[in-house]
C-alpha cells in the first residue's frame, strides 16, 4: 500500500482552503435586496461556520436534506458550505419549475429546511401548505427586510440566524462517498429525479473542470458565474473557483443584457459560463447600444448547444473566446470542453472553428463512447453518429431512492444524446435522441438546422422539429424568431440551406413565432413545440 495520508475529499476543505490560502479573494454580489455586498473569502468561511452552527442548533443531522430556492449571491454559497460542510445534503430547487414540481421535489427529497431568498417569499407561500416535512424556513435576508407578517408560521431571518450563533465550528470528517448535494432533471418527461452527489465526486469534478483545457480558471480571473447556483451547482463553480484564488461576482436575480453588462464592466469580470439563451440578452444589449467589453476574456457555453453565429460574435465582435462544453444534471455536468489542441493551431480559421464548433475532448475523469442500436461501439471517425455513453467518478450510478431502476448499460450511463467523435477525441453532438427527426428511416439532427438558420442576421432563434409525415414518417419542420424590425421570408430561410446541407434535410417548412417556449433552464421545450404543431400541414 503507499504511505500517503489517507484524507477523506470533503466540500468542507475547499471553503477551508480558499479561507486559509486566498483568504482576501473577493466575493461581490449583487443583492434581491437592490444593493452590492463584498467581502473576502475568509469571512466567508467564517460565516458558513456560523451556519453551520446554526444548523446543528435546529436539529440537523448527518444526511439530513435541507433546501435552497435562490439566486447567486454569497448567502447561497454559505449555504453550499455549511450544509454539505457539515454532513447534510443540500438540494438547491430550480425556482423557475412550475410550483406542483416544486412542491414534488420538496417532498421527495424529504427536505427538513427550506432557505429562500426574497423574490420567493409569495411562491413560497403558495406551496408551504403542500410541504409537511419541513421544519423550518428561512428568509435569506436581514432584520430589516423582513416581512411584517407572512402566511408561513416562525418564519426565520437568515441574518439573525447567522449572529446568534459562533464561528466556533470544526467541520466534521467522515467518509467523502457521503452524499452531499442534490439536484433534480428538469423532467420535461415526467416527473423530476434525483442526482445525488457525494463528497467525493463533488471535490474531483471541482479539481478536473479548474483544468487549463476545461474552465481554466486561474488566480488571476474574475468569475460571473451567470448559469445559476439551482442549475447543477452552477456547473460546479462555487467549488472549482475557491480552488484557484480567482475572485467571484454574483449577479442576484439581474440577468438581463444591461444588468449583465454593467456588472461585468463595473468588477472587471474576466470569465463567465451560462447557456446560449443568457448569452443573446447581453449580446443583443452590447451590439444595439455599440459597446464593447473591457475585461471580458472568455466564457464558457453549454447546456444547450452554442449556435455558430453567437461563437462568432464572441469571438469577432468583442474578442471573448468561447470553451463550448457539454455535461449534463446526471454529470455534476462537466463532461467534454472545446479547446484546440496544438494541432489545430496551424489550420485555418474557419478550419478551427469548425472545431470550436464541437461540444470538444473529455476531461480527465469522464470517459465516453457511441454506439449503434444494438449497443455496438462505432468507431470515432466524426462522421458516424450514435448514442452517447458515458462514465467516470461524478456521473451517477442510479437516481435518488433508485427512481427509473437501474440505468446503466454495463456500467455505462446512457446520455440520451447522439454525437460523433473525432479522431482526436472532439465529441459533436447532433441531437438528443428524442429530438432527432426520422425521415424514411434515416436521422435528421436537428442542431445543424437551427444553427444554419441562426446564422441568418434576420433570425434571433431558431428552433426544428419533427412533423408528422405520410410518407417520410417525419420531416423537419423549422420554427423561428425575428430579430425586431428585420424581415425575412419562408422562401429566402429555406433558400438560405443551399448549398449548406444534404438538399434531403432542407426543413419542408418555416413558421414565425414571437417567442420559444423555454424551459426551467433555459433550453427551448421542443416537447410543446411538437405539441402545438401537432396538426401542422407541410405543404
Ligand atoms: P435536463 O436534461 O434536465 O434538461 P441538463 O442540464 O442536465 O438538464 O441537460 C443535459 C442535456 O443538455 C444534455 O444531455 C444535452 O442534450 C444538452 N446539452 C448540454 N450541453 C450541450 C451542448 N453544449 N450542446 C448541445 N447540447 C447540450
Amino acid at each position: 500500500m503507499g504511505q500517503m495520508m489517507n484524507q477523506p475529499l470533503l466540500i468542507s476543505s475547499i471553503v477551508e482552503f480558499a479561507s486559509r490560502h486566498n483568504g482576501g479573494s473577493e466575493i461581490v454580489s449583487r443583492r434581491v435586496e437592490g444593493d452590492m455586498h463584498r467581502y473576502t473569502f475568509r469571512e466567508c468561511h467564517q460565516r458558513s461556520r456560523r451556519l453551520a452552527n446554526a444548523l446543528q442548533g435546529l436539529g440537523v443531522k448527518m444526511g439530513d436534506r435541507v433546501a435552497t430556492l435562490a439566486w447567486n449571491g454569497y448567502r447561497h454559497l454559505e449555504a453550499y458550505y455549511a450544509v454539505s460542510g457539515s454532513g447534510a445534503v443540500l438540494h438547491t430547487i430550480n425556482p423557475r419549475l412550475h410550483p406542483e414540481q416544486v412542491a414534488y421535489i420538496i417532498n421527495h427529497a424529504e427536505d427538513q429546511l427550506l432557505f429562500f431568498d426574497l423574490t420567493f417569499l409569495p411562491a413560497i407561500e403558495a406551496v408551504a401548505a403542500h410541504c409537511k416535512m419541513i421544519k423550518g424556513y428561512v428568509l435569506m435576508t436581514d432584520r430589516a427586510h423582513m416581512p411584517a407578517d407572512s402566511k408561513i408560521p416562525d418564519l426565520m431571518c437568515y441574518e439573525d440566524l447567522i449572529n446568534s450563533h459562533s464561528d466556533d465550528y470544526t467541520w466534521p470528517q467522515f467518509d467523502e462517498n457521503s452524499a452531499a448535494t442534490l439536484c433534480y432533471t428538469s423532467g420535461t418527461t415526467g416527473n423530476p429525479k434525483g442526482a445525488l452527489y457525494s463528497h467525493r465526486s463533488t471535490v474531483l469534478h471541482a479539481y478536473a473542470s479548474a483544468l487549463p483545457n476545461a474552465l481554466n480558471v486561474t488566480s488571476h480571473d474574475t468569475v460571473l458565474p451567470v448559469v445559476p447556483m439551482f442549475h447543477v451547482n452552477a456547473w460546479g463553480l462555487p467549488y472549482s473557483v475557491p480552488l484557484t484564488g480567482a475572485r467571484m461576482v454574483f449577479p442576484g436575480p439581474a440577468l438581463d443584457g444591461k444588468s449583465l453588462y454593467e456588472l461585468f464592466e463595473s468588477e472587471g469580470v474576466t470569465m463567465s459560463a451560462g447557456v446560449p439563451t443568457v448569452w443573446l440578452g447581453l449580446i443583443n444589449y452590447a451590439l444595439q447600444n455599440k459597446l464593447k467589453f473591457s475585461t471580458f476574456r472568455r466564457t464558457v457555453i453549454g447546456g444547450s448547444a452554442c449556435p455558430p453565429a453567437m461563437m462568432n460574435t464572441l469571438i469577432d465582435e468583442f474578442g471573448v473566446e468561447v470553451v463550448h462544453a457539454w455535461g449534463m444534471t446526471e454529470m455534476s455536468p462537466l463532461g467534454t470542453a472545446c479547446v484546440l489542441s496544438s494541432k489545430h493551431k496551424a489550420m485555418p480559421q474557419d478550419e478551427q472553428r469548425k472545431i470550436l464548433q464541437k461540444q470538444g475532448h473529455a476531461i480527465f475523469g469522464v470517459d465516453m463512447k457511441i454506439v449503434d442500436d444494438d449497443g455496438k461501439e462505432l468507431p470515432w471517425d466524426g462522421v458516424g453518429y450514435g448514442h452517447l455513453l458515458v462514465k467516470g467518478p461524478w456521473i451517477i450510478s442510479s437516481y435518488f431512492k433508485g427512481e427509473g431502476g437501474d440505468v446503466l448499460q454495463d456500467g455505462w450511463f446512457p446520455t440520451g444524446d447522439v454525437a460523433t467523435i473525432d479522431s482526436d477525441g472532439y465529441m459533436q453532438i447532433t441531437d438528443r435522441s428524442k429530438d432527432v427527426i426520422k425521415s424514411g428511416g434515416e436521422w435528421i439532427g436537428t442542431i445543424d438546422l437551427e444553427n444554419i438558420a441562426m446564422a441568418h442576421p434576420a433570425v434571433m432563434q431558431a428552433a426544428c422539429i419533427g412533423i408528422y409525415h405520410p410518407k417520410w414518417d417525419e420531416r423537419p419542420l423549422l420554427i423561428v424568431v425575428r430579430r425586431p424590425g428585420q424581415e425575412v421570408s419562408r422562401e429566402e430561410l429555406l433558400a438560405f440551406y443551399e448549398g449548406k446541407i444534404a438538399k434531403w434535410w432542407t426543413p419542408d417548412d418555416v413558421v414565425f413565432a414571437d417567442a420559444l417556449p423555454l424551459g426551467a433552464t433555459g433550453k427551448v421545450q421542443k416537447n410543446k413545440l411538437r405539441d402545438h404543431y401537432k396538426d401542422h400541414k407541410l405543404p
